[in-house]
């Protein structure tokens, strides 16, 4: 999947990452104790169209006052936070869903008013170009699920399926996918 990334799911999560940083290995030069906290990704979600949400907290790994960084930064991304889509995991999980099981204008159609036809269908291709990477990253965690062999069974829909068979008890399976895979969805 490519470079490993970073989530937190809560504020307790968060601390316990931020209480690390200092015995933490930055990820881009691999130097123990120059990473220290550096504000916040900011952006809309359908959650909040209207005021911007912190997505992620930035981590600088310090070359200033003699620390031996490498001076990038990175994100510690909250989970259920999409990357570049003002969309939750909760919101992309029903567009989805919606989109597999019917038709994707269809699913545009019922999506919540604050993002445009063509951003959704852009979504969609996100998603679409994505499946054999997710699919892939799935059978590392589980079998793809016994279905049916019904024509109708798009491969998008087997794709949702799998994800939500590797994580059942996930309120949110897109969310459990980024945190326990370390890897962004889409
Ligand atoms: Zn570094």
């Amino acid at each position: 999947m490519g470079e490993e990334r970073w989530f937190y799911r809560s504020a307790a999560e968060w601390i316990a990452i931020a209480e690390r940083l200092k015995q933490t290995p930055c990820p881009h030069c691999k130097v123990v104790g120059a990473l220290i906290r550096h504000g916040f990704l900011r952006g809309f979600d359908e959650s909040s169209p209207q005021q911007k949400t912190v997505r992620a907290r930035r981590v600088f790994c310090s070359n200033r006052n003699a620390r031996r960084g490498c001076g990038r930064t990175f994100s510690v991304w909250i989970a259920d936070k999409i990357r570049r889509l003002s969309l939750t995991t909760g919101g992309l999980w029903r567009f989805l869903q919606h989109a597999a099981a019917g038709s994707v204008l269809g699913a545009i159609r019922m999506a919540a008013g604050h993002l445009s036809d063509r951003t959704l269908l852009r979504i969609w291709k996100r998603f679409d170009q994505g499946q054999s990477k997710i699919r892939t990253a799935l059978l590392g965690r589980c079998p793809p699920p016994e279905t049916p062999a019904e024509p109708s069974q798009r491969p998008a829909a087997q794709v949702l399926a799998h994800l939500q068979a590797a994580f059942p008890d996930a309120h949110c399976p897109i969310a459990a996918f980024q945190h326990s895979l370390r890897a962004f969805f889409v």
